[in-house]
């Protein structure tokens, strides 16, 4: 049975999950970002990690300006999220990735730019194609 697709009342396409499946986390790798969190989402990771903030902040985070944003490491010429595993195609923290991860592809920046959304990521379909 097909997978549903996913759409949002103020939002000019829809979301397939299936397509995560073959994907390869396009959105948790190439161009470089940031993939911001709060505090307390912070601490759900190093909870989940099993460290201590201070381990947390020093191994995995980095400053921009008065925020912190997750690393990332250059693979080939992608910048990966440090939690995204290549052999297992997706995201080792998965269950308390932060909001901004679980939020894609419904980002407020995509509402107007929806064809830099259809380059990055393969589950996005407008509504008019989905036939919805
Ligand atoms: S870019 Fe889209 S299809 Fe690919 S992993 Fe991310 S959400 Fe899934
Ligand atoms: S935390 Fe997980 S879902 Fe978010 S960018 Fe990193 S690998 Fe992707």
């Amino acid at each position: 049975m097909p997978t549903p697709l996913l759409t949002h009342p103020d939002y000019p396409y829809a979301f397939d999950p299936s397509a995560c499946n073959s994907c390869q986390g396009r959105c948790c790798t190439g161009e470089s970002g940031y993939i911001f969190a709060s505090i307390g989402e912070f601490e759900a990771i190093a909870h989940h990690l099993g460290i201590d903030m201070t381990s947390f902040i020093a191994d995995y985070l980095v400053k921009v300006k008065n925020r912190f944003s997750i690393r990332q490491c250059k693979v080939g010429e992608s910048h990966d999220c440090l939690f995204f595993d290549r052999n297992r195609n997706g995201c080792s923290i998965y269950e308390v990735r932060p909001t901004q991860c679980r939020t894609f592809p419904f980002w407020e920046y995509f509402r107007t730019h929806l064809d830099e959304l259809l380059q990055e990521c393969p589950g996005i379909k407008k509504l008019s194609d989905a036939g919805l």
